[in-house]
């Protein structure tokens, strides 16, 4: 590959009030980096990321499986075919979820987030990560401790920024406020986003959403899962296929394959195809329509879906006629999309 990446490839975006910018899409590796993906799979699609000027690579320390395999992998192409390219590259970890056994290998404990950090570091085998997120907030440890620990982050060298993911409104706000007693800034959330799963636009209890918090806090919004984990594509609506994550994973729930989850599917589809596109490109162009977002995170089994995706940065911005035909295409089947996996970590 050349060593020298375009910096018009893809757009960037500043991340909120920092200094920091980001591609307006990146790449995941939650799905597809781990141990039952072929390796040169892998390399293909994240090769042809970097390539592409995706440079932000969004991964977290239970992405595999194992857990920190996606890592790893990261850190073999750094000591390979990205040798000398560290510093072009946006590397982001995670600590929340379970990531190994006993009582220290998950939640929102000092212990738990800095060990897992050092792990994380040691996979990727680089003494920086540019961003270090608390995965999920956790409503057994203190705040200040959880907090404090991504401060500690940054303090010793270990994280250029911070962020936090899946919070809700009301514990980003107690989060920045922790954050900011202790001199150091939260730079983004990480929450879902999606046509299909728009909890990040409506209040809480606090009465504010979690979008009108990070604007209102200076916070770059990082939206994962832009496809609804490839519900908003055309793959689904003509059955389940073979290779789907929905018939080779688990995080795709069939209760989310719902007839009205499909209806509304079908509807969005129309939609992409009265503007010449696909619902793929219309799913993620929606998502970037949105200026308090800085960067959509996707994920990709192959270079072609990869491309379809990118292809959404090509489409014309969305006319005041579409976003309404998109809000008539979701009224049009009663009831509310339930595809957020991610929702109980945002009621705690
Ligand atoms: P997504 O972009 O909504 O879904 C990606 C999946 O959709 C692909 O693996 C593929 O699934 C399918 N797909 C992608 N492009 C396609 C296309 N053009 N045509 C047809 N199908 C296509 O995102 P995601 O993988 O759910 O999540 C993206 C990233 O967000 C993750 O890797 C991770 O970095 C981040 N994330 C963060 C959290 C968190 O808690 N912070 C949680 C989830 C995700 P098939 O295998 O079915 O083809």
């Amino acid at each position: 590959m050349s060593n020298d990446l375009d910096p018009a490839a893809i757009p960037l975006r500043r991340a909120g009030r920092s200094g920091l910018d980001l591609p307006a899409i990146s790449l995941g590796l939650w799905q597809n980096f781990g141990a039952t993906t072929a390796r040169d799979a892998q390399r293909s699609v994240l090769l042809h990321a970097v390539e592409r000027g995706v440079v932000q690579l969004d991964m977290a320390n239970n992405y595999g499986p194992p857990p920190f395999a996606a890592e790893s992998f990261v850190g073999d192409l750094l000591r390979r075919e990205l040798r000398g390219r560290r510093d072009e590259l946006v590397l982001t970890t995670k600590a929340g979820y379970h990531a190994w056994s006993g009582p220290y290998g998950e939640g929102g404990s000092r212990k738990y987030l800095l060990a897992s950090l050092d792990r994380s570091l040691a996979s990727l085998g680089v003494d920086t990560v540019d961003v270090f997120y608390s995965h999920r907030y956790d409503p057994t440890t203190p705040l200040t401790e959880t907090i404090g620990a991504l401060a500690t982050a940054v303090t010793s060298g270990r994280a250029h920024y911070v962020g936090i993911s899946s919070y809700s409104a009301t514990r980003t706000r107690e989060a920045l406020a922790v954050a900011r007693d202790l001199g150091v800034p939260l730079t983004v959330h990480q929450p879902s986003y999606s046509l299909l799963n728009r909890w990040v636009e409506q209040p809480d209890a606090s009465g504010e959403s979690v979008l009108e918090v990070a604007d209102d806090a200076g916070l770059g919004v990082v939206a994962f899962s832009p496809l609804a984990q490839g519900m908003l594509t055309d793959k689904y609506l003509d059955g389940v296929p073979q290779d789907s994550r929905a018939a080779t994973g688990t995080s795709l729930r069939p209760e989310y394959l719902s007839e009205a989850n499909l209806a509304r599917v079908r509807a969005l589809h129309e939609v992409a195809r009265a503007r010449g596109t696909t619902l793929a490109r219309l799913a993620i162009a929606w998502v970037l329509r949105e200026p308090r977002v800085t960067t959509v995170l996707v994920g990709a089994r192959t270079v072609d879906q990869l491309d379809d995706s990118l292809a959404a940065l090509d489409e014309a911005p969305l006319g005041a006629d579409e976003l309404a035909a998109v809000e008539a295409a979701l009224a049009s089947v009663p009831g509310e999309p339930d595809v957020n996996l991610w929702a109980s970590r945002s009621s705690d």
